[in-house]
């Protein structure tokens, strides 16, 4: 039995790891502020003897007795990390800073969630890791691609000066149950927008790109990461599988039946244009590929929401 700190634990990816290691016969000490995470996500494990919640910031140094640690700790949705800009990178550099030294001093290796948005607006297609990226540093979004950006400058800076253990995954467009249903990303704001039969909202002109991948399909590939001796990455960990956003809009309004519309809103500013992993790295060292079709997955995060939101009726109806 390993004891494995997850830092953002209670959020959307993080309440999923923290199920995957519990079965697999861990002890995982959650860590959240609870910023975007929820109890909900996680009231799960209270019962589990292996399973242990601490309310903390990772801005503030945390230190205990550990073997592995995964870093998810920072908004991951475009309105929540702009919310606070300030916080947001402070969250990535601060609170990366904070768990390497954890690292460092119990041993550990450390797993940085990073992102496919180190690659900005990309001009080489699909992303590859050797790609420096096209990243506006002082735009809107640059206080969440600039923190996870300096976070892994700081993680390979660790590595090279003390010799710490560590590991950096490049997310891209992650789904699934756990997700907020008011986080503002495009896959909970479609699918609650449809199961209610409102208008869903395309920003831009919707030929943009993304490449969505289902969240049991991202927590193998994390885990992999981890257990993979002498490697490193950065890696991505993605479904390399394409689909502009008009499209998700269809197929979502396809498989809810819903009555929804279409309506257009501005482009946020600096909003990719395309998003696809090149996953040939992850294939090769990880023996990692997704699994699950986008259709199956958005099956099943609808089932999700259709729950959420009906528990939400009845709360209301209580009040
Ligand atoms: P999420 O917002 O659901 O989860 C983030 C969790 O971190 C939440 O539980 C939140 O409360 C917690 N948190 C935030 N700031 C904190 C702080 N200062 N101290 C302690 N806890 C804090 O987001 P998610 O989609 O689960 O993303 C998890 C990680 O994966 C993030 O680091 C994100 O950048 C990365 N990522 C996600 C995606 C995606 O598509 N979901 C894509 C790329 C990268
Ligand atoms: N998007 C959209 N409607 C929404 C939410 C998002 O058209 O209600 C678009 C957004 O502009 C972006 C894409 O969908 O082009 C993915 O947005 P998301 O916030 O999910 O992730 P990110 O931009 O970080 O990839």
């Amino acid at each position: 039995m390993k004891r494995i700190l997850v830092a953002g634990g209670a959020g959307f990816i993080g309440s999923h790891l923290c199920k995957k290691l519990l079965d697999k016969g861990n002890y995982v000490i959650c860590l959240d502020n609870f910023f975007t995470g929820s109890i909900e996500n996680i009231e799960q494990f209270y019962k589990h003897p292996n399973f242990k919640l601490i309310e903390h910031d990772i801005t503030e140094e945390y230190f205990t007795v550990i073997d592995q640690i995964y870093n998810l700790a920072c908004p991951a949705s475009p309105p929540h990390y702009q919310y606070n800009p300030v916080k947001t990178i402070r969250t990535s550099v601060m609170g990366i800073i904070n768990m390497l030294e954890l690292a460092n001093k119990y041993g550990a290796t450390l797993l940085q969630a990073s992102t496919s948005e180190v690659y900005g607006d990309p001009l080489i297609h699909p992303q590859i890791e050797t790609y420096w990226g096209n990243v506006n540093p002082i735009g809107v979004r640059s206080c969440y691609d600039e923190g996870k950006r300096c976070a892994e400058t700081l993680m390979m800076d660790y590595h090279r000066q003390f010799g710490t253990n560590i590991k950096i995954v490049r997310i891209f467009n992650t789904y699934g149950p756990n997700m907020h249903p008011n986080d503002g990303r495009v896959v909970s704001n479609f699918i609650v927008q449809a199961l209610k039969d409102e208008a869903i909202t395309i920003y831009g002109d919707g030929n943009q790109t993304r490449s969505f991948c289902y969240v049991s399909d991202l927590v193998d590939g994390m885990i992999r990461m981890m257990e993979t001796q002498n490697f490193t990455g950065p890696v991505n960990l993605g479904n390399p599988e394409e689909r502009t956003i008009k499209d998700l809009a269809s197929i979502i309004i396809d498989l809810t039946s819903s009555k929804s519309k279409l309506i257009y809103k501005p482009l946020p500013s600096d909003d990719p244009i395309k998003r696809k992993p090149d996953i040939s790295l992850a294939k090769n060292k990880l023996k990692w590929h997704p699994t699950v079709e986008i259709r199956d997955g958005l099956n099943k995060t609808i089932e999700y929401f259709k729950n959420k939101l009906n528990l939400n009726v009845q709360k209301q109806s209580l009040l």
